[in-house]
């Protein structure tokens, strides 16, 4: 155990991976109706598939869909579940990822971190209190121009750089390991066109966490909620007494909104009733909401919540109607994960052998493992180290990242061990 550990402080190939990687532009486009929503994520996939090729695994490929499968064989005659180890290859539409110019910060010693290109864009230690547990290491950042894409670039030089380990030192035993590169995650189709069938794996991990030590196997329920408000149309200048106006509805109904649950005023494992869109006119408008908690029950209990003020508001528009719908977005990966507590327990393992202490976390949000773990693949999240992202300020550290390296190969051979 402590050999892998002295053994993989000798290799720092995952932050050359990850340096190849950040500089390739993959930002997906929510507009975009095709998949990958842009084809340039397929660059960055086929640059993976050679490079698992060059290890020797002979099945890797980018699908037409963008998505990158690959298999390491099992050194093992133990019966083993087929583990799959999974990255997302997009970066955020919300900020740029053209152009990125990665700076490695050698042995921080505190304080703001300057971004070269943008004195603007200074990472600062308020901001970043995860900073402090940072002194000593060395801080990949961009130039502040663009994001840094460590979100999921790390995870995919951490899985590659787990895999080369693997396959180059055959006495490490393990069954069969699956890799799987999503594209699409931050449009929120990462899992949209995977195939299932063809990835065979039992149990699976994203790779796609922030504080190194933490495994997540709870993500947020969602649903979206759409009102539609059907108000009663006059002729203004005639209009007294007959006129019901619609916005004017929609505008009592946001008023009515609890102020305790919404994004603003809430954190933890606190949920929250969140309006996204407003649309119409004087006869109809149209009202979004997404709606989040940990428990069904107390997502349904904001539903019902929703539907109260809005009949409240009505009973004095009587001449007025709504329809509300609601539709699953995604449920809380905790209910499928729970029924096989192995799945979280040898990640809590592997991560004390990486020499980390394990935090279980919650997400206040969904991953591709959400969604995986209701298609029949319980997938939590483990960490990649990833901080800041989705912003020019973003950052990661060579030390996380190569912890995440070690706890990965532990949970492989963890699985061997216990089958
Ligand atoms: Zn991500």
């Amino acid at each position: 155990m402590t050999d892998v550990n002295a053994q993989l402080s000798f290799t720092h190939t995952v932050t050359e991976r990850f340096l190849r990687y950040a500089v390739i532009d993959t930002q997906s486009d929510p507009a975009s109706p095709t998949c990958p929503s842009t084809e340039k994520q397929k660059d960055l996939g086929r640059l993976l598939v050679r490079e698992l090729q060059e290890m020797g695994v002979g099945d890797a490929h980018v699908d037409p869909h963008g998505y990158v499968y690959a298999t390491i064989p099992a050194n093992t005659d133990k019966h083993v579940p087929v583990i799959c180890f999974c990255s997302h290859m997009d970066t955020s539409p919300d900020c740029s990822g053209k152009d990125v110019k990665p700076q490695v910060v050698k042995n921080y010693r505190g304080g703001d971190i300057l971004l070269p290109a943008d004195p603007a864009q200074m990472i600062r230690i308020a901001d970043n209190p995860a900073l402090k547990d940072q002194i000593g290491n060395d801080i990949i950042t961009t130039d502040g121009t663009t994001l840094l894409g460590a979100d999921n670039k790390a995870g995919l030089a951490e899985i590659m750089d787990a895999a080369y380990y693997l396959i180059n030192n055959s006495q490490l035993k393990h069954g069969t390991i699956k890799i799987l590169f999503t594209p699409d995650e931050e449009i929120g189709r990462g899992v949209d066109k995977v195939d299932l069938k063809k990835l065979a794996a039992d149990f699976a991990y994203t790779v796609d966490g922030e504080t190194a030590g933490n495994i997540e196997d709870e993500s947020f329920s969602a649903d979206g909620v759409t009102i539609t408000i059907q108000g009663v149309s006059a002729h203004p200048g005639f209009a007294k007494g007959k006129m019901e106006h619609a916005i004017k509805i929609a505008a009592r109904i946001i008023e009515g909104l609890p102020k305790d649950a919404s994004p603003e005023t809430t954190e933890g494992r606190q949920g929250f009733l969140h309006p996204i869109g407003i649309e119409g006119a004087l006869e109809q408008t149209t009202l979004g909401f997404i709606v989040r908690d940990f428990a069904d029950e107390g997502l349904k209990a904001k539903e019902d919540l929703l539907e109260n003020i809005v009949q409240q508001v009505m009973q004095d528009f009587p001449h007025s109607s709504y329809r509300i719908e609601i539709k699953q977005q995604y449920r809380n990966m905790k209910q499928v994960i729970d029924r096989h507590p192995e799945i979280v327990d040898y990640a809590m393992e592997a991560i004390r052998r990486a020499g980390l202490t394990p935090n279980k976390a919650s997400i206040r949000g969904g991953t591709d493992g959400s969604r995986l773990s209701f298609m029949g693949l319980p997938c939590p999240n483990i960490f990649a180290g990833e901080h800041a992202f989705h912003s020019r300020t973003e950052w990661v550290s060579v030390q996380d990242m190569e912890a995440a390296v070690r706890t990965i190969v532990h949970l492989a051979m963890i699985w061997e061990e216990r089958a």
